[in-house]
């Protein structure tokens, strides 16, 4: 299989030896590479931050880390014969980490950096290293505690058209300006500082920094999805915008729980992609697709037996009730894993970040049951060394001191 985009892992993003990265959705970027449905391929990949993150027991790197050129993705990649309107189907074949770097790594930003699910209850950057066995991850920062990775990819998607991306444009800087009174930004408008869009450059490249979408949210084309199931075997079925589609890929996972809470949730790693691609001609209007579908593969790890944590759309703070607010409820979820595993000797941060990346199940249980959405956090038992299941005899502590790194 011809690896048609390959990385210098030594190497910085605009250093690679060829133009093969772009941080940005824009309809005029140049196509970096060609391929031919029925043609498996495959694709090398940074991860996200391009390189910024260390093995090692400082936060320092999460702190300092330079947010504006992020997501650095691999692509775009020209399907030959693709044209607006068309579905690409593309089949995930495998999907993993780089061997001689067998590790990842999971971060918690202060709010006035970045932004996390829970990020009014820690203040704290961390950062978490996870090393990699095969299909299992393990922690160092992180002690009793071995699960299965659901390897994926975070990003995938097509390069959105010209009419699609100032929708993007206008809906995005509607909600900056017009929208509630929040701590943290409400979305990210266009930041021409740190653009990378492939083989574009000079006054092109200023001109469309200007105006291209951020790699942050998802949106119709996929993008940032951060769908954990996404794993070797997968289908993408998505929207053609823009003539040969603009495939691009990155922000490889080796693990996600549902939510990806931290932010920096998932066990992000560099790694590598195989993948093959074919067209269904007028797909979207066929099927009546109007954002990217996908078909979750059939490899996924056997958990059976999950302890679910509960939560309801009640302000626990304050004590206010709230209508039926499915991310109010999913918090509440969350924070009732965290009381519950601390008693075993865990910390916060150990806990917030092993809920947001191992294989969590997040349910929406009902959302008509007024006035409270009822979701569920499911965590399975048997990632654990240890029963964590309640008892008559309390909660067996797990003594040995232990903590995710922070800075220094
Ligand atoms: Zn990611």
């Amino acid at each position: 299989m011809e690896t048609i985009i390959s990385i210098d892992r030594d190497k910085a993003p605009s250093e690679q030896h060829e133009p093969v990265i772009m941080n940005r959705w824009h309809p005029d970027i140049p196509m970096a590479k060609y391929v031919t449905p029925e043609e498996p391929f495959r694709v090398e990949c940074m991860d996200w931050t391009g390189g910024q993150m260390k093995n090692d027991d400082s936060a320092n790197d999460v702190r300092d880390v330079d947010l504006d050129p992020c997501h650095h993705l691999s692509g775009p990649i020209g399907v030959r014969g693709a044209e607006p309107g068309d579905l690409l189907e593309v089949d995930i074949l495998d999907i993993g980490p780089f061997e001689d770097t067998a590790w990842g790594y999971t971060g918690i930003w202060r709010k006035d950096k970045a932004w996390g699910f829970l990020d009014d209850y820690f203040e704290k950057t961390a950062k978490c290293i996870w090393d990699f066995n095969g299909i299992w991850a393990t922690s160092r920062h992180i002690p009793h505690l071995r699960f299965a990775g659901l390897t994926h990819p975070g990003i995938i998607g097509c390069l959105p058209s010209r009419e699609l991306l100032d929708e993007w444009n206008r809906r995005e800087a509607d909600l900056i300006q017009n929208g509630p009174e929040h701590d943290t930004p409400l979305a990210l408008p266009p930041e021409p500082r740190g653009v990378m869009l492939g083989k574009m450059s000079g006054s092109d490249l200023e001109a469309a920094g200007k105006e291209a979408a951020r790699t942050i949210p998802p949106r119709e084309n996929g993008g940032n999805c951060d769908i954990k199931n996404l794993c070797r075997g997968s289908k993408c079925f998505l929207p053609v915008y823009v003539k040969d589609a603009g495939l691009a890929v990155g922000d490889l996972h080796f693990s996600q729980g549902d939510g990806e809470i931290t932010f920096c949730g998932a066990i992000e790693m560099p790694g590598w992609i195989k993948l093959n691609v074919r067209l269904i001609k007028d797909g979207c209007n066929k099927y009546g697709v109007h954002q990217s579908m996908f078909q979750p593969g059939p490899v996924d790890p056997d958990y059976s037996e999950f302890l679910v944590f509960e939560g309801i759309s009640v302000d626990e703070d304050t004590g206010k009730q709230h209508y039926l607010d499915v991310t109010l409820a999913y918090k509440r979820a969350c924070r009732n894993a965290i009381y519950y595993l601390s008693k075993f000797g865990y910390t916060g941060e150990q806990i917030y970040t092993m809920i947001s990346c191992a294989p969590i199940e997040g349910h929406i249980s009902s959302v008509v049951d007024i006035p409270n959405a009822c979701v569920a956090l499911q965590i399975p038992t048997s990632m654990f060394d240890f029963d964590i299941r309640p008892n008559a005899d309390g909660p067996v502590r797990q003594v040995e001191p232990s903590d995710l790194a922070f800075t220094t």
